[in-house]
């Protein structure tokens, strides 16, 4: 195996290789014997937005709390703990030698955004604008919640609030700070691209009022877009953790997908993660799961109202699902399965659909295993092994409470109890949320060949770019004002959905030459102008 799944590999990964191992030389910090070690630390920069690329569990959390003074790096002798003028020799000549001289000195200061934003509601008991005002050292509260759209939720109790809203609140409840450094674990889980995009700005602006940033972030879209320098950290999750020295963004991210780092010479994954550069698979001529006519549905008095254009779904197809957040599309989602009823168009088909929402509740005491056992009875035969477990990486995790998952644990039991379900259509709401990188294109896999294998249909509402790329067979694309007026096209072919999209939210794609992966155009740009042009946002010639 290649040790990322337990049993035989389910993608018949054609070599095996030796995962990377772990270093001979003195760790930055090992928590005792036979514990964690971290090798390397990211180095913050003024006036630089630093990326920080890698898995779960590498750790990242442990190369912030040295930076911020949290913990002494032990440099591996736990037993015999080094001061802080051991640590600095140990640095001298590096690019952190200067930042651990200020922070020796106590004169860095730190903000930083946790990653589990739905956990704030725990700790925080208030509205958001006590919340805001409490922290606002540098006097832009308003401006930011202005910009992230967040001011109807400003006399709102923090309990009340969606993962969405949350996570803009945490960031501008960070971004207000007066601080050196601020470290931001992950901003996209729960917004739709154009907040992203504006966080990503905000971000970018805080740093070029010369401030440090570190951003650990797993879209790579958006992390492409952001970080002036990227690390990228790899390793075994749980056992040791290396951070390399900072490469170019660009760099960072093609020898990631590549799953090979140059210039340490490692090979981090025994394949590649690639792009297609043209618009992808043929539409395909599947036979018809459901066709509906034109609808329409309102809430209350018109305060929010859907329009969906006729189509169909195709049998066995992944039908990607694309727009700005609160624009109808879990309300269509109801429709198809027959939860709402229609104001206007005739649709009585009962969709039988399983679903995975965007906030996923599996809060019970109660042992993983016992809970997808629960769900089906195919738990633990060797198929749902392969195409489950497998590649949702939930071996590991089989004998833990549901109460004690994080984020992305959690994510991958709500994905496989989703799949696990008997029904028509499996509709699945921001499966990206908390995954890195590998584990979002484990969870893509499964879900591709879980659709072909079953002879199933799946529909994925998601904002990762890249993640609806290799997911989708088509896309259905929604537009409109969020919580005002939202439109469901019909389903269509990627090229068509993608420009149709992108075309709504003005951005587009160049691909990089070495890969063919995706990449933001800067607007205005002459790619930028040109693409527009001639009406190709993203599979472009
Ligand atoms: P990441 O932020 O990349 O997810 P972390 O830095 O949080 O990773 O954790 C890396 C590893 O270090 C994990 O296996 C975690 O269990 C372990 N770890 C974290 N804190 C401690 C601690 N205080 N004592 C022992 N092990 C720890
Ligand atoms: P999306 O799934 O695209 O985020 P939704 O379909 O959940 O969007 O919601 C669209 C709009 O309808 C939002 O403004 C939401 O607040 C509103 N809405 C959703 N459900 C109801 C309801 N039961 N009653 C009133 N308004 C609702």
């Amino acid at each position: 195996t290649c040790g990322i799944c337990v049993e035989k590999c389910p993608f018949d990964a054609i070599e095996i290789i030796n995962l990377p191992q772990e270093l001979d030389e003195e760790p930055t910090h090992r928590y005792g014997e036979n514990s964690f070690a971290l090798y390397g630390l990211p180095a913050p920069q003024e006036g630089r937005v630093t990326g920080i690329l890698g898995p779960n569990g590498i750790g990242k959390t442990t190369a912030v709390h040295a930076l911020a003074a949290e913990i002494t790096p032990n440099l591996g002798r736990f037993q015999d703990e080094p001061d802080w003028e051991t640590v600095l020799e140990a640095y001298r000549g590096t690019e952190l030698q200067e930042y651990l001289e200020d922070l020796k000195e106590g004169e860095v200061t730190v903000a930083r955004k946790p990653q589990y934003v739905d956990r704030i509601p725990d700790t925080f008991d208030g509205k958001t604008s006590e919340l805001l005002s409490g922290v606002d050292e540098r006097g832009v509260a308003d401006d930011l919640v202005e910009r992230l759209g967040i001011a109807s939720v400003v006399d709102q109790p923090i309990d009340t609030l969606s993962g969405g809203e949350l996570q803009r609140v945490a960031l501008a409840a960070t971004l207000v700070r007066d601080a050196d450094f601020y470290f931001l674990d992950e901003i996209t889980p729960y917004l739709d691209i154009g907040q992203r995009v504006t966080a990503a700005r905000l971000v970018q602006e805080l740093s070029a009022d010369g401030r440090s940033m570190l951003v650990v972030e797993h879209d790579l879209a958006v992390l492409d877009l952001l970080a002036d320098a990227l690390h990228v950290a790899y390793g075994e999750p749980g056992v040791f953790g290396v951070v390399t020295p900072p490469k170019s963004t660009k760099a960072g991210i093609n020898e990631y997908l590549k799953g090979y780092l140059e210039n340490e010479n490692m090979r981090i994954r025994p394949e590649a993660i690639e792009f297609e550069e043209h618009a992808p698979r043929s539409e395909g001529y599947g036979d018809t799961l459901v066709e509906y006519p034109e609808l329409t549905k309102s809430y209350g008095d018109g305060e929010f109202t859907l329009a969906v254009d006729a189509g169909e779904i195709r049998h066995n197809e992944v039908l990607g699902i694309v727009g700005p957040n609160g624009i109808g599309k879990s309300t269509f989602a109801k429709l198809l399965a027959g939860r709402l009823e229609p104001d206007g168009g005739d649709f009585d088909v009962d969709l039988d659909i399983s679903y995975k929402p965007q906030y996923v509740e599996i809060d019970r005491q109660m042992r993983v295993d016992s809970f997808l056992r629960s769900i089906t009875d195919e738990f633990g035969t060797s198929y749902w092994n392969t195409e489950i477990a497998g590649p949702l990486q939930l071996d590991r995790i089989m004998e833990q409470n549901l109460t004690d998952l994080s984020g992305g644990e959690r994510q991958r039991v709500a994905i496989a109890a989703c799949l696990s379900r008997d029904a028509d259509l499996y509709l699945l709401d921001e499966p990206s949320a908390h995954l890195d990188v590998e584990q979002r294109v484990l969870a893509t896999r499964a879900i591709r060949r879980y659709t072909e294998t079953h002879d199933k249909t799946a529909m994925v509402i998601d904002h990762d770019i890249y993640m609806i790329d290799l997911l989708s067979d088509r896309l259905q694309v929604f537009e409109g004002t969020p919580a005002e007026r939202g439109h469901a096209g019909r389903p269509m072919g990627m090229r068509e959905g993608m420009n149709t999209f992108l075309a709504n939210l003005d951005v587009t794609f160049r691909r990089d030459e070495r890969t063919g992966r995706p990449r933001i155009n800067k607007p205005g740009s002459q790619k930028d102008r040109e693409q527009k042009r001639e009406g190709e946002y993203y599979y472009a010639p």
